[in-house]
């Protein structure tokens, strides 16, 4: 007999960047047509944009997890220890969300094309999140899709064999990659992964504003 423990792979899919009007709807599509739930981070001066708010509550009526994703997605905070700047980024974008965000208060900093490195966080920003009780929620995958619509599929696909558990960061933004979404969808449910709205301890290194995890190599010193 074949041993099938410990065989199943996990995916945890997030979303950032959005909501953007046009494209965060055929998102929501096509998630519930597979029964697929997942987490948005949303980028708190979009919220400004006409619909925008309306669409993150039906994102949210929807089972879909609320995240945020920055102010301004402009600041890497490693080179910016400023503390009023980092509570425009960090604070104000998280009232800015209200209801919206859920009580664990997850938050995903801006890291310059998906870079994991000590540019990701500075001293006052550990500051901030552990004082306000945040959830700090990293990724480790980052296919590009913003950059190749197409072939970020297989770079997906790939990272998501090779580990047992894959946070995967998609935008949805009117790039075009959002089009193949389905057809990603559907090669995850062929493979039999399991996809889940839980975040592995490896890539949240600060949990309702507790270390628990390797923070120091994030942070600039
Ligand atoms: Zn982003």
């Amino acid at each position: 007999m074949t041993a099938r423990v410990g065989m199943t792979k996990h995916l945890t899919l997030t979303f950032d960047n959005g909501p953007t009007p046009g494209v965060t709807e055929h998102v929501l599509d096509e998630l519930a047509s597979r029964g697929i739930h997942a987490t948005f981070f949303v980028v708190g001066r979009d919220l400004e944009r006409e619909g925008s708010r309306e669409l993150v509550k039906r994102t949210r009526d929807a089972g879909h997890r609320i995240g945020s994703h920055t102010m301004t997605h402009t600041v890497l905070f490693g080179m910016a220890d400023d503390r009023a700047v980092l509570e425009v980024e960090i604070t104000a974008a998280n009232r800015l969300l209200g209801d919206l965000a859920e009580p664990t208060k997850l938050f995903r900093p801006w890291g310059g094309g998906g870079n994991l490195n000590k540019d990701l966080l500075s001293p006052t920003a550990v500051d901030l999140l552990t004082a306000g009780g945040y959830t700090l929620v990293l990724w480790n995958s980052v296919p590009h899709d913003w950059e190749d619509a197409s072939g970020w599929v297989d770079r997906a696909m790939s990272d998501i064999q090779a580990r047992d558990w894959t946070v995967l960061v998609l935008h949805d933004i009117a790039s075009g990659a959002m089009d193949n979404l389905g057809a990603f969808l559907d090669r995850v449910i062929a493979l039999g992964v399991t996809v889940t709205q839980e975040f592995p301890d490896e890539c949240v290194p600060i949990r309702q504003g507790r270390i628990v995890g390797d923070i120091e190599r994030y942070i600039h010193g």
